[in-house]
């Protein structure tokens, strides 16, 4: 088949892997040039915590997260390019003072997850983490992890071209029908078409943009393994680490389609919850600002749909490179399932 996708976000990266190995023949277009890290998707921080995030998500992040974190080591192991990926669990604490905060959290993911006991464990955070021992007590969830993100879509695309995936860079889409996807200037033909354009696709989908800051610090004196959440009742944050010392700080989440840098105010709340972590963040460099809008539904759930000829994921939220995996997995199934149908179809009008 003749394949058409638009939008090369994790969302499109991945649909076109999948579908190059099925042996499609794959068009992927982009508005952006091939180098650019302008989409939603180079901002992610790589957290991959179906567990962690379940205290405010739905059960079905939960499910899909999970599916994914089964599916992230075979799909890095086809890639041809190296991608930094780390499961040693994740950690959450609190000071003392917010320890509430804490329990609270427990008992959120014990309420909505009936054998949570068997993935989250109480433990002196000292035991996995030396130097955040004045934190006292933590949670350790035990199966989670964290990707770099920017490598992964660097490895998709390289492997991408390797295959033979022809990439339309900075061709703008005006419309995408059954079959066709039209540019100001031309339309192009394809068997099946897929629209993966996160927020460019709000013509289409009534889709919300949530603002996300996120700072990259380098921190020769700090050593963090862990991916590790400070809960708070005002000031949430994550802390990622990555080789070579750096640490993504995040992250925002604010309700508005603002693609301006990052405020005063995010960073003065980002950097303090990080320093009240661990005093040698004080010493640390900021070395990039990322800003972008996470394309989120009204239930702020995925959307894997293929109708009236046209396939569409979107609506990945804050979950995109968690769910990727598995809402690609997904429409995998149905457009299997959609093709199937097609040949019956063609077998019974030519018998
Ligand atoms: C600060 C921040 C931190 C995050 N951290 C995490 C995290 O740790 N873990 C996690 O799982 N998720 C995280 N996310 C969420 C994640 O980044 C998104 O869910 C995900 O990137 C959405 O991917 P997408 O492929 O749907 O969209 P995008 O990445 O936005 O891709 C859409 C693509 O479509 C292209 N496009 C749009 N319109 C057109 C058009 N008309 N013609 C041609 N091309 C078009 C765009 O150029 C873009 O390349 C984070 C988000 C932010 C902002």
């Amino acid at each position: 088949m003749n394949i058409g996708i638009v939008g090369a976000g994790i969302a499109g990266r991945l649909l076109a892997w999948q579908m190059i190995k099925k042996g499609h023949e794959v068009t992927l277009f982009d508005k952006n040039p091939l180098d650019s890290e302008a989409a939603c998707s180079f901002a992610a921080a790589g957290i991959l915590s179906p567990l962690a995030e379940l205290e405010m998500a739905e059960p079905t992040i939960f499910e899909l997260g999970t599916r994914s974190m089964h599916l992230y080591p075979k799909l890095i192991e086809e890639l041809d390019y190296p991608v930094f990926y780390r499961q040693i669990g994740s950690l959450v604490t609190a000071h003392g003072s917010d320890k509430v905060e804490l329990n609270h959290f427990h008992s959120m993911l014990r309420h909505k997850l009936s054998d949570c006991d068997n993935y989250v464990q109480n433990i002196s955070i000292a035991d996995k983490e030396p130097e955040l021992a004045h934190m006292g007590d933590g949670l350790w969830v035990t199966d989670e992890g964290q990707l770099d993100t920017i490598s992964l879509l660097n490895a998709l695309q390289q492997s991408l071209l390797k295959k033979g995936v022809q990439w339309k860079e900075q061709v703008e889409v005006q419309a995408i029908e059954p079959g066709k996807i039209k540019t100001a200037t031309d339309t192009y033909r394809h068997d099946w078409v897929f629209d993966c354009r996160g927020m460019g696709a709000k013509k289409e989908l009534p889709l919300r943009a949530v603002r996300g800051e996120l700072l990259w610090l380098q921190a020769p004196d700090i050593k963090i393994e862990h991916l590790t959440r400070l809960v708070h009742p005002r000031y949430r944050i994550y802390i990622v680490p990555r080789p070579d010392n750096i640490y993504l700080l995040g992250a925002t989440e604010i309700e508005s389609e603002d693609y301006s840098p990052v405020s005063v105010r995010s960073s003065l709340e980002l950097l303090s919850a990080a320093y009240s972590l661990h005093k040698s963040f004080g010493e640390a460099r900021i070395i990039k600002q990322v800003v972008n809008c996470r394309p989120a539904l009204p239930d702020n759930l995925p959307k894997v749909e293929l109708k009236d000829g046209i396939g569409r994921i979107n609506g990945l939220y804050r979950h995109g490179i968690l769910l990727a995996p598995a809402v690609v997995e997904q429409m995998m199934i149905k457009f299997n399932q959609a093709m199937g149908a097609h040949n019956e179809a063609e077998n019974a009008v030519n018998s």
